[in-house]
């Protein structure tokens, strides 16, 4: 586990191996994978390694890492055919928006239109 890995925390353990997922990219900053409970027929996560709560304790020295993330769900998009048709791209912060999993994760949804405002 990394250094600033959290014992308790689940997508620590899932970064390192601990706990299995279905992989769907990886690179130095970030890993990505499925959606256990899927929200849309495509539903990736895409964590940063390292250990941070949630976007809104992200810090301006976090700034490459925010980049990485995006950049990943490009390059997961692509790779999942849904650049053409569109996606949407998703932070859940706190429990108004249901946060559940307390280490940073940007939703990667598509692969069906979505309603907006969503419910
Ligand atoms: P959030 O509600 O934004 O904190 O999102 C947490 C997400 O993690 C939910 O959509 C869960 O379905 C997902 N999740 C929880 N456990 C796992 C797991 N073991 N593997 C993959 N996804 C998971």
């Amino acid at each position: 586990m990394a250094d600033d890995a959290q014992a308790d925390c689940l997508f620590c353990r899932i970064i390192a191996g601990e706990i299995p997922s279905d992989k769907v990219y990886e690179d130095t900053i970030v890993y990505a994978f499925r959606d256990i409970n899927p929200g849309a027929p495509t539903h990736v996560l895409i964590v940063p390694k390292r250990h941070i709560r949630d976007v809104a304790a992200a810090e301006a020295a976090d700034g490459a890492l925010l980049l990485a993330l995006l950049q990943a769900a490009n390059t997961i998009a692509q790779q999942e055919g849904l650049a053409d048709r569109g996606y949407r791209l998703v932070w859940n912060v706190g429990p108004d928006a249901g946060q559940s999993v307390f280490h940073l994760h940007l939703h990667l949804l598509g692969g069906r239109p979505m309603a907006w405002p969503p419910g």
